[in-house]
């Protein structure tokens, strides 16, 4: 029996201690009297706010979460995010007042003494206060050296400011905290920022040390687009023409669907290094693999017109509007050639089929994280500021149903 006693008395116990933890966490002392920490959480005005928050009704939301946190002026995360919607709200000022006086409570624990840093250096970055936002960032770092949100907003800045070197040293601790999944993003940003340290040391004549910067960054991602362009760049400047060929054509191999940024330059070195037919070769492979490639026939076409084919030339530029009526380049080439045979009615008036019967392309550029339309391809979007996310959009297909809206778009 006495056993049976014990082991009743036991889970009395228990049940007692499990009862006051549970008193404890929900009740606190403040100033002097005990607050039901979870009359806030319950209240009407807290699941109101959110759920104008969710609906994307920011102003009702704040008005909702100030009545919620008035029932417990203590609930510091609440305080917290109410500054950040006043600062989404463009309420820049207020949003830095309301975590300034987060700040200055006494008591704050590391973990929320470093979140609303991070919330004041976004108030910062928001406002434009450069200086301010990075030694807010700075000091969160202090308190919390793997601190993924104040490493990405510093970085962010760090490229803002042109201060390449520092933006690569937080990338490699943001690659070091994530671990291996995160690797190949990071591998990737770590590359543009080579080639920006790149094209800075070309910018300061130092040209070995900028082909040493793009080679590194190829070596990183060789995705790297850039990189391959501005070594060949280097090369050509120090004389290696044979070398920058050859890098230009390895970024054509790495990605043919951006063969086009090197065509302009392969074009003369191929004329400089006696190998002119291999730019017609070339041009021919391209739009062999891609039927859609414009760039290249438009390219291959100027070429066959300076070589004195004109009607070759027309033919492919023909071709090249079907794909992609918008491009002015197109219709100019046209144009020219046109009048270069004198007008004939017959082709002038195909080159009105062609137009009116035309696919319709959006020309400009769009990120594919945020949506930014630019007329010219970015490596890094000024919007975002994330790294190699532009493609180009094609809308409304008219005349052919396969769709060639990239991967990315489509969700
Ligand atoms: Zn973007």
């Amino acid at each position: 029996m006495d056993g049976a006693w014990l082991l009743i008395g036991v889970l009395v116990a228990l049940l007692v201690g499990l009862a006051a933890g549970k008193a404890w966490e929900r009740y606190k002392l403040v100033e002097g009297s005990w607050t039901d920490r979870r009359r806030m959480r319950q209240s009407p005005h807290f699941i109101l706010g959110l759920n104008h928050l969710v609906a994307g009704q920011v102003d009702l939301a704040i008005a909702e979460l100030e009545k919620a946190a008035a029932i417990d002026p203590n609930a510091i995360e609440l305080r917290l995010v109410l500054g950040n919607l006043y600062r989404e709200k463009g309420q820049v000022g207020r949003a830095i007042q309301e975590h300034q006086v987060l700040l200055q409570r006494p008591r704050l624990n590391r973990i929320e003494h470093a979140n609303a840093l991070v919330c004041l250096g976004l108030d910062y970055r928001r406002g434009g206060f450069v200086d301010r936002a990075m030694s807010a960032f700075s000091e969160v770092l202090k308190l919390d050296p793997e601190n993924e949100a104040a490493l990405v907003n510093l970085e962010k800045l760090q490229e803002d400011q042109h201060q390449w070197q520092e933006a690569y040293v937080t990338r490699q601790r943001l690659a070091q905290i994530a671990g291996p999944p995160n690797q190949p993003k990071s591998q990737s940003i770590l590359a543009f920022l080579e080639n920006e340290l790149g094209l800075q040391a070309v910018q300061q004549g130092r040209l070995a040390d900028a082909a040493r910067r793009f080679e590194a960054a190829i070596e990183l991602d060789k995705a790297v687009i850039p990189a391959y362009l501005n070594l060949g760049d280097v090369k050509l400047q120090q004389g290696d023409l044979p070398g920058a060929v050859a890098i230009w054509e390895q970024s054509i191999d790495v990605t043919p669907d951006r063969a086009y940024l090197t065509l302009d330059r392969l074009e003369p070195a191929y004329a400089r290094i006696g190998a002119e037919p291999r730019f017609g070769e070339l041009c021919r492979k391209l739009i062999a693999a891609s039927p859609r490639e414009w760039r290249a026939r438009t390219a291959l076409a100027r070429h066959l017109q300076l070589q004195g084919h004109p009607s070759r030339a027309l033919e492919l530029l023909f071709e090249a509007l079907e794909h992609n009526p918008h491009a002015l380049a197109i219709h100019q080439a046209i144009w020219n050639t046109l009048s270069e045979l004198d007008l004939p009615r017959h082709v002038v008036a195909r080159y009105i089929e062609i137009t009116r019967q035309s696919v319709f392309y959006l020309d400009p550029h769009v990120c594919m994280r945020c949506r930014y339309r630019s007329t010219e391809l970015l490596w890094q979007c000024p919007h975002c500021h994330e790294w190699n996310t532009f493609v180009e959009e094609r809308i409304t297909p008219a005349t052919d149903t396969e769709s060639e809206i990239p991967a990315g778009l489509a969700h």
